[in-house]
């Protein structure tokens, strides 16, 4: 038997990527294909089986050998058992894809959601490695956190711990993807955020187009190149979402208390300016007793994390 490697699967919009990985993170080998309009619950499953039986034949493992095969999925779950509520970027909507998975493969998989899934990863084998707290938030094109305590992923009593996208920052503020208003995604999740810039540039800020050198080429990133050359539009907005992110990251630490806050993402990673200011209201904000033994680190496992967590995820817990 191979107990000690386990099947670890990330699907996102775009891509799914899959790997055989080791209790020391190791990736024994790995598999990506790209979900084009094949995006069904069951061609996504088919994929998922297909990528699976992959690697194991790459690494000349049987699959019914391993400790088994997870995936992270960019969702938000109903329960333990693979119950799609929405995923967005796959346009799914109540969807049992944790049975098309397991169909399809002949075995159980087991689904997570994807910052989950990412959290175990760091917390295992990345920035986070061998702490025991550990608060993961990622801002890309969505928001979301992932948990892990004494140990252990918290996925709460639903499956829906560390939404903190959809935390609210003004009752009753912006239009949100997940049908309320006021999310903290709706301001700083990057397709929300590039929406809105768009309309702008339209509108009253010119100088984003003149940044960007097309509409639907301004992103965050054109805001932080903005910020750097002095422009006021630009500091008023980071200074407004900063204030969001630091506020909610500090209240999540001050009832967390977490010994390490990893963060990442897209936006995040492409704007440091807005980190910086984040991470400002951040110190001013948290509890200072929490903020004492308190570790902020970058994400490191970049496009890997997903898969190696979800390895993780049947690895053992006792790896964090
Ligand atoms: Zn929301």
């Amino acid at each position: 038997m191979q107990r000690h490697l386990a099947v670890g699967a990330d699907i996102g919009g775009t891509n799914i990527r899959v790997a055989l990985v080791d209790k020391s993170g190791r990736v024994r080998s790995h598999w990506r294909e790209r979900i084009g309009e094949q995006r069904t619950p069951g061609q996504v499953a088919q994929l998922l089986a297909r990528g699976a039986l992959e690697v194991c034949r790459r690494a000349g493992v049987r699959i019914n050998q391993t400790a088994g095969v997870a995936a992270g999925l960019a969702a938000q779950l109903y329960g333990t058992k693979g119950w799609v509520a929405v995923a967005p970027n796959l346009g799914w909507r109540e969807v049992d894809f944790g049975t098309a998975a397991s169909a399809a493969l002949g075995r159980r998989v087991q689904i997570l959601n994807d910052l989950d899934a990412i959290a175990l990863g760091e917390s295992a084998f990345g920035a986070a490695r061998a702490k025991r707290e550990v608060l993961v938030v990622f801002a890309g094109t969505g928001i979301g956190a992932g948990l892990v305590l004494g140990g252990r992923l918290q996925r709460g009593a639903g499956s829906l711990a560390g939404e903190i996208g959809h935390v609210k920052v003004r009752p009753g503020g912006r239009l949100c993807g997940c049908g309320q208003r006021g999310c903290l995604e709706a301001y700083l999740g990057g397709a929300n955020l590039s929406a809105r810039l768009r309309r702008r540039a339209r509108r009253d800020w010119p100088e984003l187009l003149r940044a960007s050198g097309a509409l639907d080429e301004i992103n965050p990133g054109t805001v932080e190149k903005l910020f750097r050359r002095g422009d006021p539009r630009a500091a008023a907005l980071w200074r407004e979402l900063a204030g969001m992110l630091g506020l909610v990251l500090a209240n999540a630490i001050t009832l967390l208390n977490p010994r390490a806050l990893v963060v990442g993402g897209t936006v995040l990673r492409g704007c440091p300016a807005l980190w910086h200011l984040s991470r400002q209201v951040l110190e001013e904000q948290v509890l200072a007793a929490s903020r004492r033994d308190l570790e902020i680190v970058p994400a490191r496992l970049g496009d890997m994390a997903g898969v190696k967590g979800a390895a993780a995820f049947l690895l053992g817990q006792d790896l964090c």
